[in-house]
């Protein structure tokens, strides 16, 4: 009689598991550098380069080969397809580079958010079709670990019980494809930042979009040890009048977690999501110091917070290398110290306390 038991073999299990717990182990969080060929349009063009797979492949070697000291804050690098398959200047595979640095390469598998027909401008993700062929080619190729992002929007009636419904669905389906994979799946459910709803709105909906992920992910059998759930934050609509403290954010997202995240899960990875580069640290460590039950890893996966200043002190210039490498460096060892509560607030500079906001974000 077929059983759920089946779903994955012990060892199959014991994999996952330690990919999962090596990519959330103390002080470490990931690089979400998987931005599609539409996003990385929108990072080179303020610089006057041309968004060509050789200035994208320039621009991610940048980061990949950052001082050795990279390692002991990034545990993982989310890439882009493209970026999967390319090498540095002397012809060594990124894949090949980042696992002799230690650092864990993984990839976006989503194809894109698109809208949910009959909703008020909600949307779903699509990829499903030939994800499975898809995920065990990658594990060949060198991934470990897999990202899926869906978003919610938080307006006067949504997000709706479809769009949560579909969103929990499709992430459910794609875990379990990764799982079958050998792939760890990053559990990405959105809830946007656009909107002028207040801190308790943000937490309300963060709650009822986690509750329907966990349901769906137990219906689909999902081996919650191997997975990772990348949230937002609970923070207020980007256009809120009110002002919270680091304090009222970490309350907020804690308690959201607590109600409705199993404590099988290993690690949260919070996405940035538009916060400034500090504002992304000092809320991560307010989390982090913030008293209470916390029986998950609580570190970071940022994309624009880990990159905005390695960005603008590169400049797209081959004699600005060092110091775009430096900004990443300074980033993640701010967000690595966060990460177990112990930023001290002293590696703001630069650009890093500016908004990255951007409306309706596609990645
Ligand atoms: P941000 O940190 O820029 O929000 O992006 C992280 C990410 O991977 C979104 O899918």
């Amino acid at each position: 009689m077929a059983s759920y038991a089946q779903y994955l073999t012990k060892e199959q299990e014991d994999e996952l598991r330690s990919i999962a717990n090596a990519i959330v182990a103390p002080g470490k969080g990931i690089l979400a550098a998987d931005e599609s060929t539409g996003s990385m349009e929108k990072r080179l063009t303020p610089l006057g380069l041309e968004n060509t797979d050789e200035n994208r492949r320039r621009y991610r070697q940048l980061l990949f080969t950052a001082d050795e000291e990279l390692n002991k804050y990034i545990s993982g690098v989310i890439l882009f397809h493209e970026t999967l398959y390319q090498k540095t200047d002397s012809g060594e595979p990124f894949v090949q580079l980042l696992q002799k640095r230690g650092i864990i390469p993984g990839i976006k598998v989503d194809k894109g958010v698109i809208p949910l027909a009959g909703t008020i401008g909600e949307a779903t993700t699509q990829g499903l079709d030939d994800l499975n062929a898809r995920c065990a080619q990658y594990k060949k190729d060198g991934a470990q670990f897999a990202k899926w992002r869906c978003v919610l929007k938080i307006g006067p009636n949504t997000p709706s019980h479809l769009s949560m419904f579909e969103v929990a669905n499709v992430l459910a389906r794609y875990a379990s494809i990764c799982q079958q994979n050998g792939l760890v799946p990053i559990v990405e459910p959105e809830t946007l930042p656009d909107g002028e709803h207040d801190l308790a709105r943000t937490q309300k909906v963060t709650e009822t979009v986690l509750a329907y992920t966990y349901k769906a992910l137990s219906d689909h059998h999902v081996f919650l040890e191997g997975t990772l759930l990348k949230p937002n934050m609970v923070t207020p609509g980007q256009s809120c009048t009110t002002k919270y403290s680091p304090q009222d954010i970490a309350r907020a997202t804690v308690t959201a977690l607590q109600r409705t995240v199993p404590a099988a899960v290993p690690g949260v990875v919070f996405l940035s999501g538009g916060q400034s580069e500090e504002d992304a640290t000092i809320n991560l460590n307010a989390i982090n110091q913030f008293q209470g039950k916390k029986p998950w890893a609580l570190t970071f996966s940022y994309g624009r917070a880990l990159q905005a200043s390695a960005l603008a002190s590169w400049g797209g210039k081959e004699e600005n290398i060092k110091a775009g490498q430096g900004s990443l460096l300074t980033r993640a060892k701010a967000n690595s110290l966060a990460s177990v509560g112990k930023y001290g607030g002293d590696l703001a500079s630069g650009s890093a306390g500016e908004s990255l906001f951007v409306a309706n974000h596609a990645y």
